[in-house]
């Protein structure tokens, strides 16, 4: 992206002349985009949640409800705040990781019981799909922030049920392979356009197909885990077959023998 300026170039009053400058703003260009798709994500992440809440409370405030109604209204109003909750949370952590503010406090974690509570988390809210897990070694120690791992597992595998709107298996594996600590995380959802696959770790980057217009989402749960994975000194990577399901495939240095959660190292990257 091009800005042009053009000047008359004069000897006294002859123009005799033209100096054109282009300048490339490509750089300022994205900024802006990139802002401007960030606030109307805000917004309407923040709004959606927003509107349900004060639509429900306003009936619980104004109308004589039977109890399994109101009931109803304010486990929906528990779970839209919950959702704004963590929205928020997520925009703040952005914002720490991109400052340099994020700490983590690293511990000797075993991943089995991390894994094991996340899916039994996410297993709750959902009917449609079928949550296994398999762990293939038992040298599962890292050094990690026990709540940032958890969140980790927690955004890669809500994506995989997110984009399996119509259900199905969702397979978890943990073993070694190339003395690092490996999970996939498998799903036989949407599946990811291959032009889409190095994009999808990016700020606010959110696949725009007519398959998944209607999910919502703020494109930050991959940035934050990537983030998270490289503090770790670990890795995500994506493999995935459009319209038939992906593999996110999670790395972390193993830790040679079993070791007890005293040792502790804190850090601020
Ligand atoms: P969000 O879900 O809020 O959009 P993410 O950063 O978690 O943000 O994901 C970015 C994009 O990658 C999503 O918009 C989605 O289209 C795609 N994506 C993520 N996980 C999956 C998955 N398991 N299957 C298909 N697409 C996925």
């Amino acid at each position: 992206v091009f800005k042009v300026y053009s000047e008359g170039l004069y000897e006294g009053d002859k123009r005799v002349g033209t100096v054109v400058v282009y300048r490339d703003i490509t750089k300022e260009f994205e900024v802006d985009q990139m802002k401007s798709e960030f606030v109307s994500t805000v917004s309407h992440e923040l709004r959606t949640p927003l509107a349900s809440i004060l639509g429900f409370t306003e009936l619980l405030i104004n109308r004589q409800l039977k109890p399994d109604r109101q009931q109803k209204y304010l486990s929906t109003i528990y779970n839209e705040t919950k959702r704004l909750t963590a929205l928020i949370n997520d925009f703040l952590d952005v914002q720490r990781m991109e400052s340099g503010k994020q700490t983590y406090e690293k511990k000797y974690v075993e991943l089995s019981p991390i894994i094991h509570k996340v899916i039994g988390n996410l297993q709750i809210n959902t009917n449609v799909h079928h949550i296994t897990f398999t762990p293939l070694t038992e040298n599962d120690y890292i050094l990690g922030d026990r709540s940032k791992i958890e969140q980790v597992f927690t955004n890669v595998i809500s994506n995989a049920i997110k984009y399996s709107p119509n259900g199905g298996d969702i397979h978890v594996k943990m073993y070694e392979k190339e003395g690092q600590l490996t999970v996939d995380v498998e799903d036989h959802g949407l599946g990811i356009p291959e032009e889409a696959l190095t994009k999808v770790f990016s700020k606010f980057y959110r696949i725009d197909n007519s398959d998944r217009r209607k999910i919502g989402g703020t494109g930050l749960g991959l940035a934050i885990v990537q983030e998270i994975m490289r503090s770790h000194e670990g890795e995500v990577n994506v493999s995935s077959k459009y319209g038939e399901g992906s593999i996110f495939t999670l790395t972390f240095p193993i830790v040679e023998g079993k070791r007890k959660e005293t040792d502790t190292e804190k850090r601020n990257i």
